[in-house]
Order: structure tokens, then sequence, then C-alpha cells
């Protein structure tokens, strides 16, 4: 009797994952789609920026061990209700489909930006800008990052740190440091002072024009801008479903199935997880791995007839690199409230830099090896912080 087959679309954290616990049980036939060849390393693309080579991972190669085919070629299209998929190289067609699309940082949202911005959404396009950043650097040139999340602050300190005689601005509508513990705080604020990189809090970034950025407190004048506002889904998620949450995400049920059709998965930054923990449950790698593994079990246990498991997942620590020499570990409640304890300087380096590596490993040994290496802090652990959190914020 032939297997059903199970397309995964998108080859990132998420996927990978997926592809892995799905394909050592050996109940189907498994394709991964990507419109890259590559799995890359997003976490590391304010690396590339500065001008460092980071590896990626050949998908067919890296897949092949695990028996997983790899089609290399972009999903234009789902069609649920025929259970296939539009791609530039012609239909395919699946029994299950796991969907793991990613997301893209998204300047949209403030005009002009799309035109006269740069964000970073491939190792191709981080590669290209690099010699521009260096030139600019040579120069003295003025760089300006819009959006306070944590992806502008890495990538700030990442180019401070390779061209410390760059002019850099990073403005944020907020306190980039609120959700992190005073000490950490602290230790931010005086990085960015010792690194010359001035903050503008409370700036709201208007409209971006030729040179120029208009915000709500004034125009400031740059050489080259980098947009952050935020991430959004990829949008082909649209295409399966209307409930899709603030950013894009496609809404999922505790197990990741879509709601709707439960032969459609979805794991990684395009799902929306109903979270218990007091905000949305943020997109990040480190959600994207477990989410893909237990998508793949999921689809697994559903094949062989038993009752898919709801993700359980904690949060434990949020790291954050400054450059190659120094971070901030913020240790977390599982539903990501700041701790106390914080580890910085050498000490956060060190500790990002190995969950960096661990990222990249881990998809690739599991394929490799076939077995079970990753293991994810789950609810129960954590569920008290949780409950203390919903109480505290629903008590105000
Ligand atoms: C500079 C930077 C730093 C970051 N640092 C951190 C960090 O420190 N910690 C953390 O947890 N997160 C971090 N993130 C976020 C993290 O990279 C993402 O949350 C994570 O990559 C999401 O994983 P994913 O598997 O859901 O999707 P992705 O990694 O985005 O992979 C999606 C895949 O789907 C493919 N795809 C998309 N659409 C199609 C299509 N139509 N057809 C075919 N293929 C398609 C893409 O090519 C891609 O390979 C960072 C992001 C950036 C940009």
């Amino acid at each position: 009797m032939s297997k059903p087959k199970v397309v995964i679309l998108g080859g990132g954290y998420a996927g990978l994952m997926a592809a892995s616990r799905l394909a050592r049980q050996q109940v189907a036939d498994v394709v991964l789609l990507d419109q890259s060849p590559y799995f890359e390393q997003r976490i590391r693309y304010h690396q590339v920026l500065a001008g460092t080579s980071v590896p990626r991972g050949p998908l067919a190669h890296w897949l092949r061990p695990a028996g997983v085919s790899f089609a290399h070629r972009a999903v234009t299209a789902i069609e649920p209700e025929k259970r296939r998929l539009l791609t530039t190289a012609g239909p395919i067609d699946y029994d299950f489909l796991v969907v793991t699309t990613g997301s893209r940082i998204d300047s949209s949202s403030i005009p002009g930006a799309p035109e006269h911005s740069h964000s970073l959404n491939s190792q191709n396009q981080c590669q290209t800008l690099a010699p521009s950043i260096q030139q600019l650097a040579q120069t003295g040139g003025r760089l300006l990052l819009v959006g306070g999340g944590l992806t502008q602050l890495e990538t700030a300190t990442e180019l401070a740190n390779r061209h410390p005689s760059l002019h850099i601005t990073l403005l944020s509508s907020h306190n980039p440091f609120k959700n992190f513990a005073p000490k950490a705080e602290q230790y931010f604020r005086n990085h960015l002072q010792q690194a010359r990189i001035t903050l503008l809090e409370d700036h709201r970034a208007l409209e971006v024009q030729q040179g120029v950025c208009r915000t709500s407190q004034g125009a400031l004048p740059f050489d080259l801008c980098l947009c952050a506002p935020g991430f959004k889904a990829s949008p082909i998620v649209n295409r399966i479903t209307d409930q899709l949450d603030e950013h894009g995400r496609a809404k999922v049920s505790d197990t990741l199935q879509l709601i709707g059709d439960d032969r459609i998965w979805i794991a990684g930054d395009s799902a929306a997880f109903p979270w218990q923990g007091p905000s949305p449950l943020r997109m990040g790698c480190a959600v994207a791995l477990p989410m893909g593994a237990q998508a793949g079990e999921n689809v697994a246990a559903m094949i062989k007839g038993n009752d898919p498991t709801p993700f359980s997942f904690g949060f434990l620590i949020r790291c954050v690199s400054l450059g190659r020499k120094a971070g901030v570990v913020q240790t977390t409640q599982g539903d990501d409230k700041a701790k106390k304890r914080v580890f910085t300087g050498a000490a956060g380096a060190w500790i990002k830099e190995r969950v960096c590596r661990m990222t990249f490993n881990i998809p690739r040994w599991e394929l490799a090896t076939g077995l079970r290496l990753y293991r994810w802090p789950s609810v129960p652990a954590i569920h008290q912080d949780i409950q203390r959190s919903v109480i505290d914020s629903a008590e105000g």
C-alpha cells in the first residue's frame, strides 16, 4: 500500500524540524519545498550585513539522509479543496500539508519606507548591501535604523562593533528595554553609549523620503536607512484562510492544525497559536523549532490513527547579541516575563553564540541521525508562572 504524501512548505527552522520528526517515523512520503536551495540562518543576517561569512545549509543534501525529497520552487497558491499547491514549476498534490513559510520584515506600514530604505529579508540581500555599509563607514556616514525591536538592536550593535566610524542612530517609538530586568536595561544603555549609538526613544517614524526620515519629533537626515518596524507572516497563508492575527499569522488549534482544515498544519512564524500568556506568542526561532517538531510528530500520529498532541511550550531565556564580544541573556518565566537574573558582557555573548550554533546544528543532526535530539521546556513546568501573569495582568 502506498504511503500518504506530506508536503512541507518552507525549509526554515520550523520546516526542517517538521521534516525530521515526520521522516524518522517512516509513515509518509515527505517532500519539502522552498524557493531557496538553502536553509538560511535568519538570526545571523545582521552579521552578514557586517561583512561576516555565514554558512547556509544545502537543503537537498541535508534532507537526503532522512529520505525527504527536496523541490526547489516557490509556491504561488494553495488550493485546499483540491489538496493541491500551485508552484513556479507546476502543481503538486498532497494528502497532508505543513505550512512553515515564516515571516518577513515588513516596512510597508511606514509610507516611503519600501522605496527609500532597506530591510534584512534574505542572505543575498544582506551580502549585496554589506559593501555599501563598509563604504559608508569609510566616509563616516550616517546610518539610521528605524524600529526598536531586538532585530534592530542586534543590527546597530553588530555594525558599530565592525565599523566604529559609522554614525548610527536607532529610532524607537517606545523604550526598547521595557520587557527586560533593570540590570539588563542598564547594561544595554551603557553599551549603546560606549558604542556611540544614538538612541532616540518616543520617536515615531511617519515617513521615509530620499535621505530623510520624518518623525513625530522632527526630520532626521541619513545616508542609508534600515527599517524593521516588525515581522509579518509570509503572505501565502492568506491563500488558505482569512482567520489571521495582526501579524498576518494563520489561526491554528492547540495541536497546530489550521482552523477549519485538519489536513493542514502550520508552524513557526506563520502560525497564530492560542497561547495562554499575557501577550501573543512572539515570532522567533526559539518558538519555530519546537512548533515545527510538534507539527511533524502530530502529522505522523494522525497517519498512524493516533490523537495529535497539543503544543506545549514555555520560554527560559531571551538572548541578544551586542556585536561579537558582548551580549545580554535575560532569564524569563515560561510566559516570557523577565526574571531578575541576567547574564551580560562576554558571558552573554558566549551563551548567545552557543544558542545560535544549536539552531543551525540541531535540524541538521536530527535529519542525519534520525534521533530525537531536541527537547524543549513544556507548559506544565511553567504553568504556575503563566497563571500568575494572567492573574497579574487581569488585576492590572
Ligand atoms: C536579523 C534577525 C535576527 C533574529 N534573531 C533572532 C533571535 O535571536 N532569536 C529568535 O528566536 N529569533 C530571531 N529572529 C527571528 C527568526 O529568524 C524567525 O522567527 C525564524 O526564522 C522563523 O522561523 P520559520 O521556520 O518560521 O521561518 P523562516 O526561517 O522564515 O523560514 C521560512 C522558509 O519558507 C520559505 N518560503 C517562504 N515563502 C515561500 C513560498 N511562497 N514558496 C516557497 N518557499 C517559501 C523561505 O524561503 C524560508 O526558507 C531574527 C530575525 C532576524 C531577521
